[in-house]
């Protein structure tokens, strides 16, 4: 099929590897369609902060047009990793002189940027996609939850991990991969919380011991996520009986699952704010690829959900939209278009997929923090 001259796009999700998309293609000229289900920009949580690295992330915003904007809202100095053992003893910290090459990024700033930069009213929002209904000649029918349809030249999903369009493509599903985390926040940590703020250090501390780990990160004005993350099976978080509509029971709960940690550490359970979130973690096959399919490709986490552990899966899911974007600038048809990004974009993925296993493997695990600290040896110069 030739490249109609005006294709008409829908990029179903506007997380950022979808924003990023319809920025790239509204500077080429195109005026893609985006369908995203949540009502408004604000409507949930966007969850923590993210580092954009140099080759993904960064290059992204940079081919965007959105270096000033991004240097705004970029946190250089919140790049820091400080891992601890149980005791809260530093076993590794990267040098308060360290080069600063990947800032932080608050996700609801990075949405607030790309959907700033975007022409008005390019996203359809309260627009859940329910299914992609191939028409027979090469284009493709959106049935939408509200019981309205579109036809489109290309889909792209970029809807993340539980993706209405990638049945379409594949028969995967992402796997459980032995780790769930509960979420909390702290608020106002430099004025509230000093001592906290102190063992925060220069961003994120990882204090881990066995298949146990704190996590805390710290995210623009003040605010803290912690994740408080176990190794263990699907089934065993639902045993715990954690209700987090009951706030101070689950915070007596978690402090109840670190008994000979450092009371010090634990700090960052016993002060949290009562929003809590259980996450269990999910990744899709690593390698996961499909034959190309006129007309329909998938972005971002929808193509290649990872686990947080690599720091990759923004990053990958901003350097795909680079790539579709150029492929479609450059290919005379959009299953060509579609080819050469796909490919290009397996490959990468699957290095990525494999780092955040890796990270999977050892970050968490019976032999951490010995483990852990041999993961990160590789990235961090002391
Ligand atoms: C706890 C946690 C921590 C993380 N930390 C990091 C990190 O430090 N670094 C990193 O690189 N990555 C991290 N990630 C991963 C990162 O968040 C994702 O890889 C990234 O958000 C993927 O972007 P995306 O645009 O592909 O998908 P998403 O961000 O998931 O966006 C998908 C969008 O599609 C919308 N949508 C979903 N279904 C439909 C539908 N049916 N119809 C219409 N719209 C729909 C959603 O509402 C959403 O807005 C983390 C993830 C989690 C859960």
């Amino acid at each position: 099929m030739a490249q109609p001259t005006f294709p008409r796009i829908a990029i179903i999700g506007a997380g950022p590897g979808g924003l990023t998309l319809a920025r790239l293609l509204q500077i080429q000229g195109y005026t893609p369609t985006i369908f995203e289900k949540e009502a408004y920009p604000n409507e949930r949580s966007q969850g923590g902060s993210l580092d954009l690295h140099p080759d993904t992330g960064q290059l992204a915003v940079h081919r965007a047009g959105l270096d000033k904007q991004f240097q705004a809202i970029a946190r250089y100095q919140d790049e820091g990793l400080r891992i601890l053992d149980k005791q809260g003893t530093i076993l590794l910290e990267d040098k308060e002189d360290a080069e600063r090459w990947h800032p932080e990024v608050d996700r609801i700033e990075l949405r607030a940027m790309l959907l700033t930069s975007l022409t008005p009213n390019s996203v359809q929002w309260g627009k859940a996609l329910s299914s992609v209904q191939p028409t027979g000649d090469g284009t493709h029918t959106l049935l939408f939850e509200d019981g309205q349809s579109e036809v489109f030249d290309l889909v792209v999903g970029a809807d993340g991990a539980w993706s209405r369009v990638r049945p379409l493509l594949s028969a995967a599903s992402p796997e459980y991969v032995g780790q769930s985390s509960i979420e909390l926040e702290i608020d106002d940590v430099d004025r509230q919380y000093p001592h906290i703020a102190r063992l925060m250090g220069r961003g994120t501390i990882l204090a881990v011991s066995g298949l146990k780990g704190l996590v805390a990160q710290r995210n623009a004005h003040g605010h803290i996520r912690v994740y408080v993350t176990l190794g263990v099976k699907e089934e065993e978080i639902a045993a715990l009986g954690i209700d987090v509509a009951q706030p101070a029971r689950t915070r007596a709960q978690l402090i109840a699952l670190f008994p000979d940690w450092n009371p010090d550490l634990l700090e960052l359970i016993r002060v949290c704010n009562d929003n809590m979130v259980i996450r269990s973690t999910y990744m899709l096959p690593i390698g996961h690829s499909w034959d190309t399919h006129p007309g329909v490709t998938l972005i971002g986490d929808a193509a290649h959900l990872m686990a947080p552990t690599g720091g990759q899966g923004v990053n990958q899911a901003m350097r795909d939209a680079v790539e579709l974007a150029e492929a479609l600038g450059k290919c005379s048809t959009l299953e060509e278009a579609i080819q050469m990004y796909e490919q290009s974009m397996f490959v990468r993925a699957r290095w990525a997929a494999e780092l955040t296993a890796e990270g999977l493997d050892k970050i968490i695990s019976e032999d951490a923090p010995a483990s852990t600290l041999a993961f990160f040896r590789k990235f961090i110069k002391e």
